[in-house]
């Protein structure tokens, strides 16, 4: 059983790998030279050693390249990760950003006209109604206001307790 979480360059989690690997992607570089992952959380109190290499003993390790993954489920989506619709909704538990009533659709607060990304700190449940009447607009000039500022999940307490979970079932 792997102890180490990989995550994919925008931090979802892919799964659970064993810390050799991880230490040989963190040391492996594709052919431009660029390493094809990167440490993202390290066990202070432990160091990988030999002849050729030292290293933090690894806790998470990140692709440096985003890949294409099919199958995520919903707790990882909840959890941290990519902004995806399902993810948002999931973490303003279907409520209306603006108005508090049930929410179907997502909502850009910086619309992508003026440059506004697909982050969690911009994006928000919404219902149809007060979707249509922000329209392309920021909140104030539609005389709304947020109910809450989204914010991205975290993801750094996520990777600890899922390590640490794995760990008590392999020593169990
Ligand atoms: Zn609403």
């Amino acid at each position: 059983v792997g102890s180490v979480l990989l995550l994919n360059s925008c931090e979802t989690p892919l799964g659970l790998i064993d810390w050799q690997r991880a230490v040989s992607m963190l040391v492996t570089v594709d052919a431009k030279g660029v390493p094809i992952a990167h440490l993202h959380q390290a066990d202070p109190d432990r160091t990988v050693r030999s002849p050729s290499i030292e290293v933090p003993f690894p806790l998470a390790i990140k692709l440096a390249r985003w890949i294409y993954v099919k199958h995520i489920d919903g707790r990882d989506r909840f959890e941290g990760g990519c902004a995806t619709r399902q993810g948002v909704l999931a973490r303003d538990r279907h409520r209306c950003v603006y108005c508090g009533m049930p929410a179907e659709t997502i909502d850009h607060v910086l619309p992508t006209s003026r440059g506004g990304l697909n982050t969690w700190e911009n994006l928000a449940a919404c219902c149809r109604s007060c979707n249509n009447r922000k329209a392309d607009r920021l909140p104030e000039e539609a005389g709304m206001r947020l109910r809450w500022h989204p914010y991205r999940p975290d993801l750094t307490g996520y990777t600890q307790r899922k390590v640490r979970r794995e760990q008590q079932l392999a020593s169990a």
